[in-house]
């Protein structure tokens, strides 16, 4: 990196600009990088110190992820995006006698290479299969690895229609024209704050495009049927259950240990993050209600969210309270007959909330309360 420390001469306000056109300028994922980096990871929360089955030191760390165990057979992947984009989400890796499981394709095919790689350092097991636990881009653009290592890639039943139907119209696509409507956006904003959402969004579509052609979009080929769930897989003294739930993505699927109280939530759990709300099948009544159902697991229950620091049932709360809290302006507003064009950029982030990450406005807050708004209207 170069250090930008060293003054030349030129104000901050100009440092500032060179570090942004650096950043764009050197990496394929420029603003995609840009975003990311302002999403540190938080330490392992002190109630996690005493809890046998987590290991305090990683086995492997290198600043964009680390792995850790967690219990027996079972490994967590934890991205930091503040120190680089390899991975970007979470995933993980369960390892019995007979067979390994590896979860997430990642964001790009050297993440999902460095999460097998740990895994090889520990186990020479077959490898049973890898999951994409839905279909979002941060957690799949890396498939392309599975495919060239002859890994057997498993997802819900609509996964792979999604990823054709979202991410390969970015391919090849004229940049200009396809984030023209965001930049308009920004361009027509009304307001200081509709103007600071609507840029939040062009940086992140602005990185999903770069994402998208930076990668060979490779498709899950064991599709599950969610009707058929929940499922067992055996591994060789190691149970897991492979169960859906809806909410973030409509191809929302986790993976619980009940043995050892563990569940790997995808992105069904954001935890310290306001959860992504965007994708047309998102459904925030649908989502409180699994959140209500995760709450009912066991009070020693370990989860792995898709998105920040391992947590307990503690994470479960504090993501429910955020929901709560969006509703309970978002309801305001909507008796107070403020149309929901205008309550998805009003709702004001309390003390509490000030350091989670909002991946982008109008993928998170925006469409929760637009969402919430429409539920209320029978839509
Ligand atoms: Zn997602």
């Amino acid at each position: 990196m170069v250090d930008f420390s060293n003054g030349d001469g030129a104000g901050p306000r100009a440092q500032q600009f060179s570090r942004r056109k650096f950043i764009a300028g050197t990496s394929c994922f420029g603003a995609f990088y840009a975003v990311a980096q302002t999403i540190p990871l938080p330490m392992l929360a002190e109630t996690l110190a005493d809890d046998s089955r987590v290991s305090q030191t990683p086995i492997v760390d290198k600043g964009f992820a680390s792995v850790r165990k967690i219990g027996n057979g079972l490994y967590a992947t934890i991205s930091d995006p503040s120190k680089g984009n390899t991975t970007i989400c979470n995933g993980g890796f369960l390892v019995g006698k007979d067979a390994a499981f590896l979860l997430e394709g990642f964001i790009s095919a050297a993440g999902a290479s460095f999460q097998m790689d740990t895994l090889r350092t520990l186990s020479q097991a077959p490898v049973k299969g890898a999951l994409d636990t839905h279909y979002h881009f941060d957690h799949s653009m890396g498939n392309a690895f599975y495919g060239a290592n002859g890994v057997q890639l498993w997802a819900h039943a609509a996964a792979a229609k999604r990823i054709v139907e979202n991410y390969t119209p970015l391919q090849g696509a004229d940049k200009a024209a396809a984030l023209g409507p965001f930049e308009k956006r920004v361009k027509d904003a009304k307001s200081d704050s509709e103007r600071a959402h609507a840029q939040s969004d062009l940086n992140a579509v602005t990185g999903l495009f770069q994402v998208a052609n930076a990668s060979v979009v490779a498709l899950p080929n064991r599709p599950i049927d969610p009707a058929k769930l929940p499922m067992t897989i055996d591994l060789g003294g190691l149970s897991a259950v492979i169960e859906s739930y809806p909410g973030h993505s409509g191809t929302d699927m986790v993976v619980r240990v009940p043995e050892q109280n563990v569940v790997y939530t995808g992105d069904l759990l954001f935890n310290g993050w306001y959860p992504v709300c965007f994708d047309e099948k998102a459904t925030i009544s649908g989502w409180r209600e699994t959140l209500k159902k995760f709450a009912a697991f066991d009070k020693d229950t370990l989860f792995v969210p898709g998105h920040g620091q391992i947590c307990g049932q503690e994470g479960i709360t504090s993501i429910r309270e955020v929901f709560d809290d969006i509703a309970e302006q978002a309801e305001k507003m909507h008796k107070a007959g403020v149309p929901a064009e205008e309550a998805q950029h009003r709702y004001v982030v309390p003390d509490k909330f000030k350091n989670f990450p909002i991946f982008a406005w109008g993928f998170t807050i925006g469409p929760a309360i637009t969402k919430l708004y429409a539920e209320w209207q029978g839509k």
